[in-house]
């Protein structure tokens, strides 16, 4: 059996005028913490979009392998299926419904043609609890903060049976003890078997959480450090990000 639950081979990506991708190449470990980096621009999120369906198999160039076998991913539904969930920095919540309508849009739990509700309840409080957000679930999102809104989207990506979960950018908006109780909640889903992309500018954030790192830069893959491996400091990580040596 492979280390490996995800490898991305060759892949590229082509929009009008830009090679957003180059023949990339990025592979993921089982149940290991995994930062993408690279500056504005350089492909992470058009790698991920790839990765979750958003750009459909034949709208790209490359292999997805997920758990050694070839992926063909025509749309988002594809992907969660495998157990792939993306986060995505704006955040994919409806504002105006409850928390426990919000965990389970998409994939309500039904009894025969209706949706269960009570059953509904219960289990948004046990993917609350997952997160430890101690929240009654009958509040709108809109009237949470930015940090619990982020749990309640991975509280839903828990709900999907997650396996390979994305996160882009994720403490970008948060304050400071927002991002570290994220961070903390990353290292103990990995606990829980939940292997983890985690795209990030904070290269503080990345050297604390990271078990591998990948730096794009210009659509291609830079390097891939595993830190059990080499000592990554924030100097190595920017050099490889702008490909010269830094100040
Ligand atoms: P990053 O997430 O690393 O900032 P992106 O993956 O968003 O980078 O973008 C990589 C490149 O592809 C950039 O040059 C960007 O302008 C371009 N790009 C991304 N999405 C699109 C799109 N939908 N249409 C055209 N160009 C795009
Ligand atoms: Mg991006």
């Amino acid at each position: 059996m492979s280390d490996y639950i995800l490898e991305m081979r060759n892949i590229t990506k082509v929009f009008p005028g830009v090679k957003a991708l180059d023949n990339v190449n990025f592979k993921v470990k089982k149940g290991e913490i995994h930062c993408l980096v690279g500056e504005n621009g350089s492909g992470k999120s058009t790698l991920m979009k790839v990765l979750s369906g958003v750009y459909p198999y034949g709208e790209y160039k490359g292999d997805i392998i997920l758990n050694e076998q070839i992926q063909k991913f025509t749309c988002i539904t594809d992907s969660e299926k495998a157990g792939i969930v993306t986060i995505y920095q704006e955040l994919a919540l409806i504002p105006e419904m409850t928390i426990y309508e919000n965990i389970f849009l998409g994939h309500e739990i039904k009894k025969g043609r209706f949706i269960d509700w009570n059953e509904t309840v219960i289990k948004a409080e046990e993917m609350l609890k997952k997160v430890k957000l101690k929240i009654n679930p009958s509040i709108k999102v809109k009237d949470i903060g930015v940090g619990r809104q982020q749990l309640v989207e991975i509280a839903k990506a828990l709900s999907k049976n997650v396996k390979l979960l994305i996160l882009d950018e994720p403490t970008a908006a948060l304050n400071e003890d927002d991002s570290e109780n994220l961070l903390y909640l990353i290292k103990e889903l990995k606990k829980q078997g939940v292997t983890c992309i985690l795209i990030s500018h904070k290269l503080k954030e990345v050297i604390s959480i990271a078990d591998s790192v990948t730096v794009l830069r210009d659509g291609k893959t830079i390097c891939s450090i595993d830190c059990d491996k080499e000592k990554i400091t924030e100097s190595l990580i920017i050099r490889h990000m702008v490909g010269r040596e830094i100040d």
